[in-house]
């Protein structure tokens, strides 16, 4: 068996060590005689599963007891709705930072609910760069004030948390959850799709202070309620019993690493050395603030775009996979989360520098 160096943007990479767990574990689960695939969601085994699952990201982000952990369906893009139905309120108005493309699509989704008060947005500017708090022009009648940590297509990430006075603060940390450690208490409302830094793609996570829930908008569906889901502790109907499972094992194998602060430490690491290697000469570029570059997604272009999809075909060659940038932008992207290793990177870099020798 050989696995390829995995650059994908999501679904990603997941830790070698917890698919060999789950493939040790996949036809009898700790010698109980069927796998986890195959347990009703209500047996004590798989409540287990669950609430450790639970329990080591609440150890992982020193979450407390004032925010409720959710478990959902229907990707971040269901939370581009959910959000606005839970937490916009009478007055049906919220402030967004648009920073993207995930920030664009979370704006436009919340226009259906009510008012969408544009913070800073930075659209014109090619959206390459995280506007400065003194940027903002806070609202302080909005529900809430929403923006993208990381913005996975860009690479733009947020190098500081907004300060909001009174105004909740709620944050799509889809693709930057879990590789540096956080400061919960700083947010109202976080929640990330599973298929970068979590688990397989299937599961929502959903982090809110338990004081925001019960004033959703009238007439709103159960499954579309956070406080239902809360009170019913994410099993309100069949959960993606499976992907739960596994974004247990990837929380455990986190804490195995040492947590998250040395996540970061490595993901610093990694993404330095990427930098460098765009940086280096003018055969690649990366169009991205300095103290806006992501340590998750790395986009950068070629001076002679023609040679892109050689690059892309080459590296595919040398088992280096999905390094396709995103349709919309175009260019490459390298992809570097958890669980992209640090050799995996190096085998990247030095596959640039060759390509540069051949072709530049
Ligand atoms: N927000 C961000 C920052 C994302 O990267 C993505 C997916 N790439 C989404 C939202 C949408 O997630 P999903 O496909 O899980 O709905």
């Amino acid at each position: 068996m050989s696995r390829k160096h995995n650059f994908s943007a999501g679904p990603a990479a997941l830790p070698t060590a917890v698919l060999e767990l789950a493939q040790a574990e996949m036809l009898d689960w700790q010698g109980k005689g069927l796998s986890v695939m195959e347990m009703s969601h209500r047996s004590d085994e798989y409540v287990g599963i669950a609430t450790a699952a639970e329990q080591d990201l609440r150890d992982l982000l020193s979450i407390s007891d004032d925010y409720a952990v959710l478990f959902l369906q229907g990707g971040a893009t269901s939370q581009f709705a959910m959000v606005p139905v839970n937490l916009m309120g009478a007055a049906r108005s919220a402030s967004y930072i648009n920073t993207g493309h995930w920030s664009t699509k979370a704006i436009e989704e919340a226009r259906r609910f009510g008012d969408v008060h544009i913070a800073a947005s930075t659209e014109q500017q090619g959206f390459s760069f995280a506007p400065s708090q003194s940027q903002l022009a806070l609202n302080s009648d909005a529900a809430y004030l929403h923006y993208t940590t990381n913005e996975t297509i860009e690479g733009v990430q947020f190098d500081y948390i907004p300060a909001t006075g009174n105004v909740p603060l709620v944050a799509d940390m889809s693709s930057d959850i879990l590789s540096a450690p956080l400061d919960v208490d700083r947010f109202d409302l976080i929640y990330a799709g599973a298929q970068k830094n979590i688990g397989p793609a299937g599961i929502t996570l959903v982090i809110v202070k338990k004081s925001l829930l019960g004033n959703p908008i009238a007439g709103m569906p159960s499954m579309y309620d956070y406080q239902a889901h809360a009170i019913a502790e994410s099993m309100n109907n069949t959960p993606p019993t499976y992907a739960w499972y596994l974004s247990g094992l990837v929380f455990k194998w986190l804490k195995a690493q040492g947590g998250l602060e040395a996540m970061a430490a490595v993901n610093h690491r990694k993404a330095a050395k990427l930098y460098a290697a765009i940086d280096a000469t003018g055969f690649y570029s990366n169009r991205v603030a300095l103290n806006n570059r992501s340590i998750m997604n790395v986009p950068f272009y070629l001076a002679d775009q023609s040679l892109e999809s050689k690059f892309t075909a080459e590296a595919e060659r040398a088992d280096l996979l999905n390094l396709k940038g995103h349709r919309s932008v175009g260019g490459i992207r390298a992809s570097i989360y958890n669980a992209v290793t640090e050799e995996s990177v190096d085998c990247l870099v030095s596959f640039m520098a060759d390509f540069e020798k051949r072709w530049g």
